[in-house]
């Protein structure tokens, strides 16, 4: 199964996207978390994107694209994937169309996790204690949020255009939310 997770920052869609892949026994492929590696690592691309990842900025479309179309050229996204951070606005959204067609893997279904900015300040605080990213600051956040606003919040739209696109509340436990999901990609939920 092959499926793109939408939502603000804070709206759970890493935690969600790493629980629904221990499902479905594919690859979780988070854009947010390769380029974070890469600054760790220290290489060109990645000390160049965490200064655009702490400004709460989109690193260049012509970067993320080269970064995905390794990602699902290799052989573990045979049985499908997970996509967490991608795309990020139209351009990508489109270009992304263009590399599934190409290897005859298109997206099955996208998924909105909706959640209110209230909640969404609050579990970015949560997090920014537990896990100390750098772009969890106030005003990181605030850009960040006007990015999405701005820029991904259409690709939410595109899918919808397509027929693909469900929305589900991200309120509630981590569970509650996963069980959302689950029942929209028509798993089994039982053993959950
Ligand atoms: P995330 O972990 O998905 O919240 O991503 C953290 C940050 O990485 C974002 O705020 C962007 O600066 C950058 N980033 C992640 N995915 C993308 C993408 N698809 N396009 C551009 N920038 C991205």
């Amino acid at each position: 199964m092959r499926i793109v997770l939408l939502g603000p920052p804070g709206s759970g869609k890493g935690t969600q996207a790493a629980l629904v892949v221990e499902r479905l026994g594919v690859p979780h492929i988070s854009t947010g978390a390769l380029l974070r590696n890469a600054a760790k690592r220290g290489t060109e691309l990645g000390l160049q994107a965490k200064s655009i990842i702490d400004k709460g900025e989109l690193v260049p479309d012509n970067i993320m694209s080269d970064m995905i179309e390794e990602r699902l050229g290799r052989d573990d996204v045979a049985g499908g994937f997970v996509l967490d951070g991608y795309p990020r606005n139209l351009a990508q959204a489109k270009s992304l169309d263009i590399m599934l067609e190409r290897l005859n893997k298109p997206a099955d279904e996208a998924i909105h996790i909706d959640i209110d900015t209230e909640q969404i300040i609050k579990r970015i605080a949560k997090r920014a204690k537990e896990e100390g990213r750098s772009d969890d600051t106030k005003e990181t956040v605030r850009n960040r949020m006007r990015v999405y606003a701005e820029q991904t919040a259409p690709v939410a739209d595109y899918y919808a255009e397509r027929g693909l696109l469900t929305r589900v509340l991200g309120d509630g436990s981590k569970e509650e939310v996963l069980q959302r999901i689950l029942s929209i990609l028509d798993l089994n939920t039982s053993s959950a």
